[in-house]
């Protein structure tokens, strides 16, 4: 049986992974400290007896007693309110956890992924972004934090792979969204969402001008599924190209929701970025990976997912 070590285990995606190597048949290793994450997002896992947990912090030295196949590093504050709350602990994930952990695989011979970012591109200047294209970061902005934690990220990467010979993948994500999100963490998808269902109004910031381009869960996991178990060594954009305003996907919420809600207006956060769609040809070419569920079906899976929260959840505000 393969050895997966999977950090960020009890966060959106990492909850996702562990669930998808389980039923590949792998032995999953979660690790996870719960920062931003939710030990019910893999409560439903503990009873498998090919999954085990450790809470630990990846950003201090990390013990794994097993031997392992691969790793992929996922833990990271993600949400622009959580790395702008915790930003000392998004910088050091991003560099003192990735080195623990590449230190970690070089000791076991394992193959390992990270998890880096549109946001190494910043606030492009080239759209829609290829992987070659160098970024247009602030690194003072309070955004920095994450986009130049996640630069760090790559570079200390690539050289454990050209100095020590490590094999190392690095997927660049593109906003995803599903299920298991977390209602306040203050992305767009789970704060319409909840101004929807608590009947609020929706909080579009700026003038709703800016672009992103939204992948469903699924699709993310088979692209970062595929690069892990391909020969490709440079960073590959996942995500879905589907781009759409901020203020016109508001109106798709209003009408997904069928919240009787308006639209209001609020400030544009520091250097948020006013375009993101990612050019997705080298994961087309190398991974015969292209994303399969449009917006209308993730939302509404998503949509539901939301309304089986309770209502303790529903109002829950930590922010
Ligand atoms: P998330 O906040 O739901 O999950 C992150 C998990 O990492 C949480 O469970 C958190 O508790 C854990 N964590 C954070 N710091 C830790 C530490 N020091 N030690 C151990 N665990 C720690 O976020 P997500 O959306 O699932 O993002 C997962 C990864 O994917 C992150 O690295 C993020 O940068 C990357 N990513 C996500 C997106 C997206 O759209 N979801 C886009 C780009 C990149
Ligand atoms: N956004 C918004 N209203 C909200 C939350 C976010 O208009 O209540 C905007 C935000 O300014 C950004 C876009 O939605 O332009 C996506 O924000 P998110 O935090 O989801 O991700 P990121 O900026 O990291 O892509």
């Amino acid at each position: 049986m393969k050895k997966v070590l999977i950090t960020g285990a009890s966060g959106f995606l990492g909850s996702h992974l562990c669930e998808r190597f389980l039923k590949e048949g792998y032995r999953v290793i979660g690790m996870d400290n719960f920062i931003t994450g939710d030990s019910k997002n893999i409560s439903h896992l503990f009873n498998n007896p090919s999954f085990e947990f450790i809470e630990h912090d990846v950003s201090e030295f990390i013990k794994v007693d097993c031997d392992l196949d691969y790793i992929l590093h996922f833990a990271s504050p993600a949400s622009p309110i959580d790395y702008l709350k915790i930003p000392i602990q998004t910088l050091k994930v991003g560099s003192l956890g990735t080195h623990n952990l590449l230190g970690l695989a070089k000791a076991k011979g394992a193959r390992m992924l990270i998890a880096s970012t549109s946001e190494v591109y910043g606030d492009p200047l080239v759209h829609p972004q290829t992987e070659d294209y160098y970024g247009n970061v602030n690194t003072i902005g309070p955004r920095g934090v994450y986009d130049e934690a996640k630069r760090f990220q790559e570079s200390i990467t690539m050289a454990y792979h050209r100095f020590h010979g490590l094999e190392t993948r690095i997927v660049r994500i593109f906003n995803t969204y599903g299920p298991r999100m977390r209602l306040n963490d203050g992305r767009v998808i789970p704060a319409f969402m909840g101004q929807a269902l608590r009947g609020e109004d929706l909080t579009v910031f700026g003038d709703g001008s800016q672009t992103r381009s939204f992948c469903y869960v699924d699709d993310q996991v088979e692209g970062i599924y595929r690069l892990l178990l391909s020969d490709y060594v440079e960073p590959v954009n996942i995500g879905n190209p589907h781009e759409i305003t901020i203020k016109d996907f508001a109106e798709e919420i209003i009408k997904l929701t069928g919240t009787n809600q308006k639209i209001i207006y609020k400030d544009l956060p520091v250097n948020d970025p006013l375009q993101r769609q990612p050019d997705i040809s080298l994961a087309k070419k190398i991974l015969n990976w292209e994303p399969h569920i449009g917006r209308a079906e993730g939302m509404k899976k998503t949509f539901e997912y939301f309304q089986g929260l309770s209502n303790d959840e529903l109002y829950k505000s930590e922010h």
